[in-house]
């Protein structure tokens, strides 16, 4: 049995990491408040290389790093279900046990080595 432990504090603190980079660029998604999606807001402050880049552009660009991280965060948060269910460590794929190397390279992990990116 995995040591669920250590990998929930884990990822408790990428989530918490994850929505303050969020909060800034995103809000959660009407329809279901554990999705984020891209606020549309001229507030914020970027770097100056992107001085051509049109308020479009900057929303695109915006989506594009929310659906990254949100995405991040759905593993997180899927992760933290599976512990609280009791079916945390479980390849999703196999059903073997995930190899704790993997877990500690990777608290979110969701198949084990022989399955390595079948779940992406
Ligand atoms: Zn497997």
């Amino acid at each position: 049995m995995t040591d669920t432990n250590t990998y929930k504090a884990r990822l408790i603190e990428e989530k918490t990491k994850l929505e303050s980079e969020l909060a800034p660029i995103a809000r959660p998604s009407s329809e279901n408040q554990n999705e984020w999606e891209a606020t549309e807001s001229d507030t914020v402050q970027e770097a100056d290389i992107h001085d051509q880049a049109d308020h479009q552009d900057e929303y695109q660009e915006n989506r594009a790093i929310v659906d990254v991280l949100n995405g991040r965060y759905q593993e997180v948060l899927s992760s933290l279900k599976q512990i609280e269910d009791g079916t945390y460590g479980a390849c999703e794929v196999c059903g073997a046990e995930i190899e704790e190397e993997r877990l500690d390279a990777d608290p979110s992990a969701k198949t084990c080595r022989t399955h390595l990116g079948a779940g992406d």
